[in-house]
């Protein structure tokens, strides 16, 4: 599909908010996070009319100030420097931690939060109720100072802080159902009271973070709510669970503005990663339950950013992705 337009003509339920860049962040051969998972959901979006020429908008780069939002400017100069010395093919490690890079991962990275800045735009001037960028490389371990777990710039924070500065959004609400914990996201926003953290996630999975304890320092305390989950059978009652009851009842007291969500589809019944089994199905009924809350604080502003799931060889993560964005649609 050619995505030529930068404005949509008229009020879209959902736009589609991406970069053709993000395909060339490259993680050398068999890398779970590769380019074959944006192809994978793009088809799978457009056999669906979910992704048109009429919905779908190319991001701008993120600005290095935009970055540094939320990130030192000694870790930018890292990645910068780092990236222009790394192999063409992503056989390179970046030095703080588990996330291969190439030539070009810099520049994906910039268009990946420069997406969700995009997102934040079209979202607040009405252009569309809600929106999915659909980017790599993801965002939610990337700490202030640091990358890992695949990530380098943590985008749904820097697309939080934009709401704030330029929209004068004063709460935000951050939704992770990755299958992981959004560490990285949480460290960024520990003390900050204006923006709220809710993980569900595998209590045995990477990073170990996100315990139930952790909830916030400061004046931000109860502004970080995490739900680790153990592994298996149960493990998609527990999450929408989690989601009706914990989340629901924390958002009528915290009233956000704008919603976020750092949309993870590892924790899908056929995802190599992750040990959880949510079917497409579970995904559509926890973006329902974000709408609803939505509805009631934010006027329906959701801003949803692709974050980890791997399955592309059983259609997986496509299928996933399809029910969450008809959800957000309907
Ligand atoms: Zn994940």
């Amino acid at each position: 599909m050619s995505i030529s337009s930068s404005n949509i003509p008229s009020v879209q339920p959902v736009c589609i908010v991406t970069h053709p860049i993000c395909s060339e962040h490259l993680t050398g051969t068999s890398h779970p996070e590769c380019p074959k998972r944006l192809d994978a959901i793009v088809e799978s979006l457009a056999n669906a009319h979910l992704m048109t020429k009429d919905n779908t908008i190319l991001a701008a780069q993120a600005s290095k100030a935009q970055i540094l939002t939320c990130h030192t400017a000694t870790y930018y100069e890292t990645v910068e420097n780092e990236v222009k010395n790394a192999s063409p093919t992503g056989n390179t490690t970046l030095s703080t931690g588990d996330t291969q890079i190439c030539l070009q991962s810099l520049n994906a990275a910039l268009y990946a939060a420069g997406s969700v800045v995009k997102a934040i735009d079209v979202v607040m001037a009405k252009t569309a109720r809600t929106a999915f960028c659909l980017i790599r490389p993801p965002g939610h371990h990337a700490y202030t100072n640091a990358g890992g777990g695949f990530c380098l710039f943590n985008n749904v924070a820097i697309g939080a802080r934009y709401a704030q500065q330029v929209y004068g959004i004063k709460k935000v609400l951050i939704v992770d159902w990755d299958v992981h914990h959004g560490n990285g996201t949480q460290e960024i926003f520990y003390n900050d009271p204006s923006v709220f953290y809710f993980s569900t996630h595998n209590s045995c999975n990477y990073p170990g973070t996100g315990k139930a304890e952790e909830t916030g320092d400061g004046d931000a305390q109860g502004t970080t709510l995490n739900c680790p989950i153990a592994p298996g059978r149960k493990s998609s009652e527990h999450v929408k669970h989690a989601f009706t009851n914990q989340l629901t009842a924390a958002m009528s007291l915290f009233r956000p503005e704008l919603v976020l969500i750092s949309a993870g589809f590892d924790a899908h019944y056929l995802d190599p990663l992750g040990g959880f089994n949510l079917e497409d199905q579970d995904f559509a009924d926890l973006t329902q339950i974000v709408k609803e809350i939505a509805a009631k604080y934010a006027q329906g502003r959701i801003v949803s950013v692709l974050e980890g799931g791997y399955d592309v060889t059983n259609g997986g993560l496509a299928s996933a992705v399809k029910a969450h964005v008809a959800a957000l649609a309907s």
